[in-house]
């Protein structure tokens, strides 16, 4: 018999894309005006104890700087080692037998569905224009577990604030977990981190991982009443998020440069430039409000579409079946002005590549 005998666990695979190197990454949605300078200020001046010593037990000076960046209590902030790992517990607190089910508004972040069944729970996808029609299709056989991801990742749209309220009332006082993912929020949209302070059955999971350019340090917070906080902390082993990355993350949430705001801004506007060249090749962006754009497949194969861009240098992420109508869509990463130019040189020399081969 195997040692690993959970049936649900057995298919599960380990996360994989195509990460070979290319001249230019635009498939991950990671920042490209780089780390936010005050956590490499920090990185820089690591001396002995920064790397010799512990952590804290759960990050309270990266909880504290949270607390501080949103003005909620500290008790209102679980720390973590991304948002996965915020999401991975919560998970994890949440599950208890194997009936247990977690809806999830699709397409979105493909993990939301992994985690339910790494953590021994069952998974459910709803459509996102059946749930935009009716936030209740989501409350459907009683979920454990609601995620929604707002902005949206891969389409980059942000459902209404009245939908979110409707879900949240829907659900009602002994409803599901509503987990909203926050990982975007920087760029575009209101956030429901403040009112998670203080609603019971509510987790806002935030990451620095995105506009503060720091995916590599693995550092996020999730922001809920104590008592949801308390639960998710529980769901994990102290000393998680290492000693340096507490300190870079904290760093950058007390950044009073305004080097988020700038960036934020720059990227917003090479957003709407890239969605403007993007309609006049056809390609029909879907309005974003994140660091990333969906587009049309433009031969309908997104997976055969990528690797031809990629063929001229420049990574984008395919997604089979997951534009409006059930067809192929790409999405890019939003980076500085020059390197979106040098995504649409590579997007035409394809294009062209393609009106060559059916002349
Ligand atoms: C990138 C991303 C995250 C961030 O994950 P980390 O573990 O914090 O790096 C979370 N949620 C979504 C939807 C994302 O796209």
């Amino acid at each position: 018999m195997s040692p690993f005998p959970r049936p649900d666990y057995q298919p599960l695979k380990r996360y994989h894309f195509d990460r070979t190197p290319v001249e230019l990454d635009l498939s991950d949605n990671t920042n490209h005006w780089g780390a936010h300078p005050a956590a490499l200020d920090v990185l820089r001046q690591a001396d002995n104890n920064a790397l010799a010593r512990y952590p804290y037990l759960y990050a309270d000076n990266l909880r504290e700087a949270a607390a501080a960046h949103l003005g909620v209590p500290e008790e209102c902030i679980a720390t973590g080692c991304g948002s996965n790992d915020i999401l991975d517990c919560t998970y994890r607190a949440c599950a208890g037998d194997p009936d247990d089910l977690v809806a999830v508004a699709v397409p979105t972040f493909p993990m939301s569905l992994t985690w339910a069944r790494m953590n021994g729970m069952s998974a459910r996808g709803v459509p996102w224009e059946d749930a935009l029609a009716d936030p209740e299709r989501l409350l459907e056989d009683r979920p454990a577990l609601v995620y929604v991801c707002r902005p949206n990742n891969p389409t980059g749209h942000v459902v209404p604030t009245e939908w979110v309220e409707a879900l949240l009332s829907a659900a009602g006082e002994d409803g599901p977990l509503v987990i909203v993912d926050e990982a975007y929020v920087d760029f575009g949209g209101d956030s429901f981190a403040r009112r998670a302070a203080e609603r019971p059955r509510m987790l806002v999971s935030r990451t620095l991982s995105k506009a503060f350019g720091l995916a590599g340090l693995r550092v996020a917070y999730g922001v809920g009443t104590p008592e949801t906080t308390l639960e998710i902390e529980k769901a994990r082993g102290p000393y998680k998020v290492n000693r340096v990355a507490a300190e870079a993350g904290a760093a950058a949430l007390a950044d009073t440069e305004g080097w988020v705001t700038r960036t934020v801004a720059d990227c917003v506007a090479c957003r709407e430039r890239a969605e403007v060249a993007l309609t006049e090749r056809h390609l029909e962006p879907l309005p974003s409000r994140a660091n990333f754009i969906m587009f049309r497949a433009p031969t309908g194969d997104g997976r055969a579409d990528a690797l031809g861009i990629r063929g001229h240098g420049v990574a984008v992420r395919p997604f089979v079946e997951q534009y409006p109508g059930g067809t192929d869509a790409l999405r890019v990463t939003v980076a500085p002005w020059p390197l979106m130019e040098r995504f649409l040189g590579a997007l035409d020399a394809y294009l062209g590549q393609l009106e060559a081969q059916s002349s």
